[in-house]
């Protein structure tokens, strides 16, 4: 690693799911490339993993399915949305290396993405944080300063800066970046790892009740990731014993799937999420972009962020190797909006029981036309992915 070259083509704030996919892609391309992230390598970060068709289709086209199959991650044949007293069961189709899905580990695909970003070229460095914004004399945006783990700071300046420091971003907020939509519903998760369960390994299962939705997804380790979303009133008043909430929720929607969960072996403590509004920020400007979370969050209701995180990040990567920055945003919301409102109108509770069903088809229907849409877009350029 070369601590004195401070130039580079791109500096990405952020290193998962978005920062190190644009890093390997951009690198691939042959530009040259810093990425930075405050984490240690390696961290783990609050996800239930489940990818999605898009993510899957491009993690094939970027090589690194047997990366995630030689970790142990099961493959997910089968989706089953269980309603009080009926399961609907979908078969998942392979598509080229990937037998099914997948929900790795944040542990097992950051990871992998790292190593990609860095064997392309990138210079990947963790325990390093964005401290400011370096702006130019003509004020476009030029560079970042940072502070690392031995308490360096420095300067890298870069044709771009590409916030992908997630939901929080300090990227957007130094740079006042607006929101240029946000939703109305946001809910909270409750989430615990079992092992040993004895549940399928190889299918997502989504529950729904009145009041409670919740899943169990089985992921690296043998383990499942089990979770309970609910209104954030309702966990606003029971957040000092998130136990009870989680069993009572989990036996409330599926009993013999909470009592399976119940006798196996915990793993780590439970973790909570309190909720955020979906929102899109303006996705670009005078020397910097954003992209996953920092531009485009939606709540984890959709199992999504992930997969729109290496979508964007592939958008984003194609857009500054066209020189067609301004196209990025227009196209990520296009691509975007009608999961968003599909979404909304499930995670706002204003349905019945019986009204389900249909607002998860239409959520179904929704991310079948991205997955189409995405592909027309991959199909109608050469890819940037080619290891
Ligand atoms: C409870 C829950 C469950 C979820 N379940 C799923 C799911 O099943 N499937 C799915 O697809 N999505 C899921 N999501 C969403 C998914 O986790 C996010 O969409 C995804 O992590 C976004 O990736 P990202 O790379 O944009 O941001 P992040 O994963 O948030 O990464 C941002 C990185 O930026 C770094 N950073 C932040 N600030 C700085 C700084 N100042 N300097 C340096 N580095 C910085 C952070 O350390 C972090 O590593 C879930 C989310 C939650 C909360």
């Amino acid at each position: 690693m070369n601590q004195n070259h401070t130039h580079y083509d791109a500096v990405i704030v952020g290193a998962r799911a978005a920062g190190a996919s644009t890093a390997m892609l951009l690198a691939r391309a042959g530009l040259d490339v810093l990425v930075v992230d405050k984490a240690p390598s390696g961290a783990d970060t609050l996800s239930s993993h489940a990818l999605m068709r898009h993510a899957v289709s491009q993690l094939d086209r970027w090589g690194l399915i047997p990366a995630l199959v030689d970790a142990g991650t099961p493959v997910i044949r089968r989706t089953v949305f269980s309603y009080p007293g009926n399961d609907v069961a979908i078969d998942i189709r392979r598509q080229g290396d990937a037998e099914g899905l997948y929900a790795p580990r944040r542990t097992v695909l950051d990871p992998i993405l790292v190593d990609a970003a860095r064997q392309a070229g990138a210079d990947v460095r963790h325990e390093t944080t964005l401290t400011a914004i370096v702006h130019n004399d003509d004020g476009r945006v030029g560079g970042i300063d940072v502070i690392d783990r031995s308490g360096r700071s420095y300067t890298a300046t870069a044709d771009i800066v590409i916030g992908a420091d997630g939901l929080h971003s300090k990227v957007a907020r130094s740079l006042d970046v607006p929101a240029t939509r946000s939703g109305t519903a946001a809910n909270a998760v409750v989430m615990r790892y079992v092992a040993g369960s004895g549940l399928p390994s190889d299918e997502y299962r989504w529950l729904n009740q009145a009041h409670r939705i919740g899943g169990v997804i089985p992921t690296n380790d043998d383990t499942h990731c089990a979770f309970i979303s609910v209104p954030p009133a309702d966990f606003r008043a029971a957040r000092h014993d998130v136990e009870t909430l989680f069993w009572r929720g989990l036996h409330d929607l599926h009993p013999d799937i909470a009592a399976a969960l119940r006798v196996a072996d915990p793993v780590g403590p439970f973790r909570t999420f309190p909720g955020h509004v979906g929102q899109f920020r303006q996705a670009s400007g005078n020397g910097w972009a954003l992209v996953g979370d920092a531009g485009y969050f939606k709540d984890p209701g959709a199992a999504h962020g992930i997969s729109d995180a290496l979508r964007d990040a592939e958008l984003l990567a194609n857009a500054i190797v066209d020189g067609d920055l301004a196209g990025y945003g227009p196209t990520r919301d296009r691509l975007s909006a009608e999961l968003f409102d599909s979404l909304e109108s499930v995670v706002d509770w204003s349905w019945t029981l019986d009204e389900l069903p249909a607002r998860h088809f239409a959520m179904g229907k929704a991310m079948a036309n991205e997955h189409k849409a995405v592909q027309a877009l991959w199909a109608a350029r050469r890819p940037l992915a080619a290891a």
